[in-house]
């Protein structure tokens, strides 16, 4: 394929796909946490509820052509619909560029836009539906068996197992930090959809980049929430979106991370010293 088209057209052309996986997420993060169909009616103006012709729902590109208004009442585009389409197609390229435009690629394209989607829905809502994550992480688990060299190896029950491992993980660290917040603040600190997020993060990429992603997630979000804590006077700030951060940034950086944080090594070293004599 590559001899045919030139690369500049390939990546214009994974570039427009990724705008369209990130039009549909548009509509996964508006219809998701009001519990609308995916699928039917087709889209509409939130503001007139004047059906939207296919010419105007090109992404990307019918944004910047209509000014970011509505062609029938000109009431303004939500800013989340550019920036999502401009984000996945992004990072869309991105990934195909550093894994390949395989299944590989393919596989870790649809876990980002899964955590584009958790992302806004989160940040708008203060939930992550079930259906990513519980669904992704079932999804994690069969992709794993299915494409073992998401772990590392060529033997399907060895990358099932490794899957299942990072899910436990993943959950695991969460869902123990989130115990003792709630020992310590006597009320809950961790939504239970973080924890899923974490273990179907953990499925696919496995424990090392999950517990990567598990210590870089509360310095990412430092600023934010102190910003939220004194200019908002609010406790609350949605973890989703930091969390995915630090996942899309373990995925691309993960091993460096841990080999310079030295994190690996600890974990090595303890695991000669407390695990079985055989190892
Ligand atoms: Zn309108």
């Amino acid at each position: 394929m590559i001899d045919v088209v030139p690369q500049g057209a390939l990546w214009l052309f994974w570039f427009a796909l990724g705008g369209c996986i990130g039009s549909f997420l548009n509509v996964c993060i508006y219809r998701m946490p009001r519990e609308e169909s995916l699928i039917r009616p087709r889209s509409r103006c939130p503001h007139c509820r004047h059906p939207i012709a296919w010419h105007d729902n090109i992404p990307l590109f019918s944004w910047a052509a209509l000014r970011g208004r509505c062609r029938h009442c000109g009431a303004p585009i939500h800013w989340r619909y550019p920036v999502v389409e401009l984000l996945t197609a992004s990072l869309t390229v991105a990934v195909l560029h550093r894994f390949g435009a395989g299944p590989l690629g393919w596989a870790y394209v649809a876990f980002v836009a899964a955590l584009i989607a958790v992302s806004f829905i989160d940040l708008e809502f203060q939930i992550i539906p079930d259906e990513i994550s519980l669904g992704g992480l079932a999804l994690g688990v069969l992709l794993s068996a299915l494409l073992p060299a998401l772990h590392g190896t060529d033997a399907r029950l060895i990358a099932a197992g490794r899957s299942v491992l990072g899910l436990l993980v993943g959950g695991g660290v969460l869902y123990l930090t989130g115990l003792a917040g709630d020992l310590i603040f006597r009320k809950e600190s961790m939504g239970g959809g973080d924890v899923k997020l974490m273990a179907m993060a953990g499925s696919l990429l496995g424990w090392k980049a999950a517990l990567t992603a598990f210590f870089l997630a509360p310095f990412l979000a430092l600023l934010p929430g102190l910003y939220v804590l004194f200019f908002k006077r609010s406790h609350v700030i949605p973890y989703g979106p930091f969390l995915s951060l630090a996942l899309v940034v373990s995925l691309f950086f993960g091993t460096d991370l841990l080999r310079t944080s030295g994190v690996e090594e600890t974990v090595k070293l303890m695991w000669e010293y407390y695990g079985p004599v055989s190892q």
